[in-house]
């Protein structure tokens, strides 16, 4: 039998790689200050490496003509490479870069601990539904604001900033409040942020629907044992699909064979579609889904 690959370990050591260099550079003029330079990272800054800068700063350019006062040429480089393996792979970056997501599932661990297979479900299907669409609302506000203001409006609120920065006194007291709220909701929900108020998420979120690596679940393998949906941090249901293409996905992997999925190649991450039309009826009947095409 072929031997599988666990994914979780990698991600998990490239999550902690980017937390830890994005801390550092946070860090860097509070070092830089008690003497401390730090080769490669020195006179870098946040600003310099938020790919969702160059979003707002290239939509401000397209309306008003202008660039966002702080962006660098670097945010620019970062969002045509998130971009980039969006097309190809998905919102990877939410699943497996950005430091924010990565400390709402570390702080998540916490919650499952305590709350066991109730964690994560605390919120109704309906409800969560429709909740799931305000970070296009918050989408709207920031590219708005941005465009009439030409000032990052949104870092007056966003927790990814409060979290790197709220040692140096330059962190607005909305933006503290909002990370308090993240970190706590986390304990009961999975990446809360990410999945209600994440801009950048709702922008990333559309590969989605056209990328060109996709999550596929073969029907004739799968035992219905409902792992995958269990683990999917997104509360997306995996087991009913044949491909996911929810605009939540943040492609962690976590539903895979590689993962989380007992059955070997039953949940694949592939380029085209591993089920052959005989193959599709199984124990599982695939519903029609959003999730399907
Ligand atoms: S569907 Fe799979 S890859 Fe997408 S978020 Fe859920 S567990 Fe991760
Ligand atoms: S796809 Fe895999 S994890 Fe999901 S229900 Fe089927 S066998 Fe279980």
């Amino acid at each position: 039998m072929k031997k599988r690959l666990r994914l979780k370990p990698v991600r998990t050591t490239i999550q902690i790689f980017f937390f830890i260099l994005i801390l550092l550079i946070s860090l860097g003029h509070s070092l830089e200050e008690a003497g401390v330079t730090i080769p490669l990272i020195q006179g870098a800054s946040l600003h310099a490496v938020c790919p969702f800068g160059g979003v707002v700063s290239l939509y401000q350019y397209i309306t008003a003509g202008s660039f966002v006062q702080k962006i660098h040429d670097s945010s620019f480089i970062l969002m045509i490479l998130v971009f980039l393996t969006a097309i190809l792979f998905g919102p990877v970056f939410c699943g497996w870069i950005c430091p924010f997501g990565s400390i709402q599932e570390w702080v998540g661990k916490i919650g499952r601990k305590i709350f066991k297979r109730k964690y994560n479900r605390y919120i109704p299907g309906k409800i969560d539904r429709i909740l799931r669409y305000l970070r296009y609302a918050v989408l709207l506000w920031v590219l708005i604001m941005t465009a009439v203001s030409v000032k990052l409006v949104f870092a007056d609120f966003d927790p990814y900033y409060a979290l790197f920065n709220f040692w140096t006194g330059e962190v607005a007291v909305t933006g503290l409040v909002t990370l308090g709220v993240v970190l706590v909701l986390s304990l009961f929900v999975e990446r809360p942020f990410c999945k209600y108020a994440c801009p950048y998420g709702a922008v990333l979120g559309i590969s989605n629907f056209f990328r060109i690596f996709k999550i596929r679940r073969k029907a004739s393998t799968c035992i219905s044992c409902l792992e995958c949906d269990a683990t999917c941090p997104m509360n997306i249901e995996v087991s009913t699909a044949k491909n996911v293409l929810d605009h939540q996905c943040i492609s962690c992997f976590a539903c895979t064979s590689d993962d989380s999925c007992p059955v070997p190649e039953t949940v694949q991450f592939s380029s085209f579609n591993v089920v052959k039309v005989s193959e599709e009826t199984s124990p599982a009947e695939t519903k029609e889904t959003k999730n399907e095409n």
